[in-house]
């Protein structure tokens, strides 16, 4: 690249001038190596001084060098048309862009005084000895670079960077170089080249040394030996592992449908052994966290799937309905593990919360007794959904395997705040999971009619006994009980169900799949709507509903609904009250308090520790069990609430995901049960997947899945497949990062070698 400034340049020279003791012309040598942007650094060097109305020469010197292998690049700097059409052989300034090709070969023709800067962690002075016969400057451009995401995953580009401790050494001010970065079009890399600006370190001292020989243009060239000499050394043996700085690492990275399973399940994991080695497989690494997978295969609201990667490309893996076929499809009972010196846990409540907590410390051979208000196991599983949702051969056969392991089941067996008191002095420890407290009441006139009832009673009623509806039902609330409700009076008889909500239909909190299921069944979806009165003698007749505008937003971002004074009614039969529950203990003795998921008394900490619903309030099964369980880890290791490790690291992103390897596909989707008349049928509606089919659509975000394709795509073919992965020979891996760019998943990356851990 050749570039005269033309004389009426709007950057004259006189706009910038040259920095002082800088003396032209001026040959620049730029060393690094294939796809580190050495070429293009030597171009910005050429681009910087033409911004002082120069005359520049600027070219690399590479053919068919790969990745990785080393480059050089060139700049002439004159005040008049450059001539000279030569590589620069006696460079005044030398800028080396990796450490690992510093060397004899690098150094050829620099005379000593002349400008050195190197890409390095190190100080200038820790080369004592080295380069002391030049002017010698030392930057970390790389770790800069990264910092600021310059570059890809695999190889960090530190041109722009470098040039920013270039400018510093050459006497620029920082404007100038502000000035040249927004002219380039260079702006989103300024931040990083004015750190390296400011945090360039350069040893001044030269010491008048013997150059050494140099091999320049005109100088007699070496003797090129016999091609017969050559080929005697076949293969080649030149051992390219010391040109790096970086090499490929492999590392698992979690998964954001890991990261996002409050429940705290492998996903990845169980999908992976579900395609590779079938349901039992799946299942042992699921039971490990999941001790109802048949429950949530079903009414999870499935937040590992919102979080799936596979989202941005053709839709969410349909995880739920994987975890279903697991649990449908599998015998596996987990074996407990003995312990010579088990605890005694009480347990109080017997729903998912419960059940995990319990299940865990069975799972590790401590002896378990659950204390259950109900007559049967299950919590809101057994009396709140409803069977065509959750069928209860499902929930028993979880619990049942639960059961298995040696927990004692006392139901019917309500704890009071006395009996509390009691468990606390007679078990090593107590976990109470009792779920909400009572339902929340709806302050209108008219509720006291017949006809006007909770929804949760009515909800366990239908379960234990069975219920018919006549007429039309009017439902309040916008969570999953309204819509259990309103379909549970649909299937009862009812001949119009109505759900009245306050906010919008796109804030109901229940599951989105539910609502859209409701609809499709007939259930008519009233939005801003606040009943206010009940009509009706003796049984209700009608709601009075007043209309709710949005107002401004409230703690939870969704907009406040404000009542109006404009209403208008509705005929009905029934009204269903579904507007949550108090999130209150009731058995708590006197003077006990909760804090941080423990009781205590006073001061003093007790041997009690609460999950679920009635310590966190997250309001879903898979939430109670992932409480649940850590609840039991806190138990065993005697510590308030223990936590999830993987929760730290950040999850690998849609953008660290290489579509390009992957076909679209579209999800599998469930089965669902042929239209039929709903009075009467309690019939699961979701007939889940059928087959295992959709586990292959699972990238596997970060977890390598020995696909070789960073093998294959390693241009110097230095990656082995060993018996338990892949081995990178480090000495000829020239890091070039191909193999961690191409990994379809994310499962490599590159390291600095002095990186702590990675040996090569
Ligand atoms: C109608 C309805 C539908 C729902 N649908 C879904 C859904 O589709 N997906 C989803 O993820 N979540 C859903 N939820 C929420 C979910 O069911 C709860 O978040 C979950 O059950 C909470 O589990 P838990 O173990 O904390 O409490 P619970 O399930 O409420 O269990 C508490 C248990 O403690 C027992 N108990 C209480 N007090 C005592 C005492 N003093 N002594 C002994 N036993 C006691 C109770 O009898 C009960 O069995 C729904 C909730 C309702 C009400
Ligand atoms: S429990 Fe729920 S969030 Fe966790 S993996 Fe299963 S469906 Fe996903
Ligand atoms: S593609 Fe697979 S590993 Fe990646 S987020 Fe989705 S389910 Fe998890
Ligand atoms: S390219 Fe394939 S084999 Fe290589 S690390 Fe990635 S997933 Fe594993």
């Amino acid at each position: 690249m050749e570039r005269k400034i033309p004389a009426d340049s709007s950057i004259a020279a006189a706009s910038i001038p040259l920095p002082a003791g800088l003396t032209l012309p001026l040959e620049v040598r730029v060393h690094g190596r294939g796809g580190q942007g050495g070429v293009t650094c030597a171009k910005l060097i050429a681009a910087l001084f033409t911004e002082m109305g120069l005359f520049v020469q600027t070219f690399g010197d590479y053919g068919s060098e790969r990745s990785g292998a080393p480059v050089q690049a060139y700049t002439r700097v004159d005040r008049v048309a450059i001539k000279n059409r030569n590589k620069v052989y006696r460079p005044d300034h030398l800028i080396v862009l990796d450490e690992g090709l510093m060397g004899a070969q690098v150094l050829e023709g620099v005379a000593p005084g002349s400008l050195l800067l190197l890409n390095t962690n190190a100080s200038p002075g820790s080369f004592a000895g080295r380069f002391e016969r030049y002017r010698f400057g030392t930057i970390d451009a790389t770790a800069i670079a990264r910092e600021q995401g310059i570059g890809s995953t695999a190889v960090v580009i530190i041109n722009t960077t470098i040039l920013g401790a270039y400018a510093r050494l050459l006497g620029l001010p920082l404007s100038v170089l502000e000035k040249a970065y927004t002219s380039l079009g260079l702006g989103g890399d300024l931040a990083a080249a004015k750190h390296a600006y400011e945090q360039v370190r350069v040893s001044e001292a030269v010491r008048e040394i013997e150059a050494p020989a140099v091999s320049a243009a005109g100088a007699p060239p070496p003797a090129v030996a016999a091609m017969l000499g050559h080929s005697r050394d076949f293969p080649a043996t030149l051992k390219t592992g010391s040109w790096s700085n970086q090499v490929p690492v492999y590392s698992e990275h979690p998964a954001p449908c890991n990261l996002a399973c409050p429940a705290g399940n492998d996903v990845v994991g169980f999908i992976q052994a579900l395609k590779n080695n079938g349901a039992e497989e799946a299942a042992a690494i699921l039971l490990r966290t999941q001790p109802l997978p048949s429950v949530c295969g079903r009414v999870c609201p499935a937040p590992c799937m919102q979080a799936c990667n596979r989202g941005a490309f053709d839709g969410a893996v349909n995880i739920r309905s994987l975890e279903r076929w697991i649990a449908d499809h599998s015998t596996l009972k987990p074996t407990p593990q003995i312990d010579e010196h088990p605890l005694h846990v009480a347990v109080i409540g017997g729903g998912p919360a419960g059940l995990s907590a319990a299940y865990q410390l069975a799972l590790r051979g401590h002896s378990v007794t659950i204390y259950e208000a109900s007559p049967a196991l299950g919590g809101v599983l057994r009396n709140g959904i409803p069977a065509f949702r959750l069928p209860q051969e499902a929930l028993s056969r979880d619990i049942d395997r639960i059961l298995k392991l040696g927990v004692e089941a006392r139901c019917g067996s309500r704890v009071s705040k006395a009996d509390l008191d009691r468990l606390a002095h007679d078990f090593d420890a107590v976990i109470a999971c009792v779920g909400f407290g009572s339902a929340l009441d709806l302050e209108a006139k008219g509720g006291g009619l017949d006809g006007v009832e909770q929804g949760l009673a009515f909800l366990d009623r239908v379960k234990r006994s069975g219920e018919k509806l006549k007429g039309n039902v009017v439902v309040v609330g916008g969570g999953n009980t309204a819509i259990d409700c309103a379909r549970t009076a649909l299937r009862c008889g009812a001949a119009s169900v109505k759900i009245v909500y306050r906010r919008s239909r796109a804030d109901m909190p229940a599951i989105a799949e539910e609502i859209e299921d409701a609809g499709h069944e007939g259930v008519e979806i009233v939005p801003y709507r606040q009943p206010v009165e009940f009509l009706g003698s003796g049984a209700v007749s009608g709601v009075v509903v007043a209309e709710v505008e949005a107002g401004p937003p409230d703690a939870s971002g969704r907009r406040r609904p404000v009542v109006t004074s404009r209403t208008s009614s509705l005929a009905c039969d029934k009204v269903l009250l579904a507007l949550g529950q108090k999130s209150e203990i009731e058995l708590m003795p006197d003077g006990w308090k909760m804090k941080d998921g423990r009781a205590w008394l006073g001061e003093r900490l007790l041997p009690v520790w609460f999950a679920g619903d009635c310590s966190t309030g997250d309001g879903t099964v898979t939430h109670a069990i992932g409480s649940g369980r850590l609840a039991a880890l806190a138990v065993l290791n005697g510590c308030d609430a223990a936590q999830d490790g993987a929760g730290a690291a950040d999850p690998v992103a849609p953008g660290q995901i290489r579509f390009s390897h992957f076909d679209v596909t579209p999800s599998h989707k469930d089965g669902q049960l042929p239209p039929a008349a709903l009075a009467g049928n309690f019939q699961e509606v979701n007939l889940g997947l059928k087959g295992p089919e959709e586990a292959q659509r699972c990238f596997s975000c970060g977890h390598c899945t020995h696909c070789d394709t960073c093998l294959i795509s390693c241009p110097d073919g230095v990656i082995v497949r060993i018996a338990d992965g892949y081995r990178v020979d480090g000495e000829y891996c020239k890091g070039c990062g191909m193999c961690v760019a191409e990994c379809p998943r994310n499962a490599m990356t590159m390291q600095d070698k002095n990186h702590k851990g990675v040996r090569v």
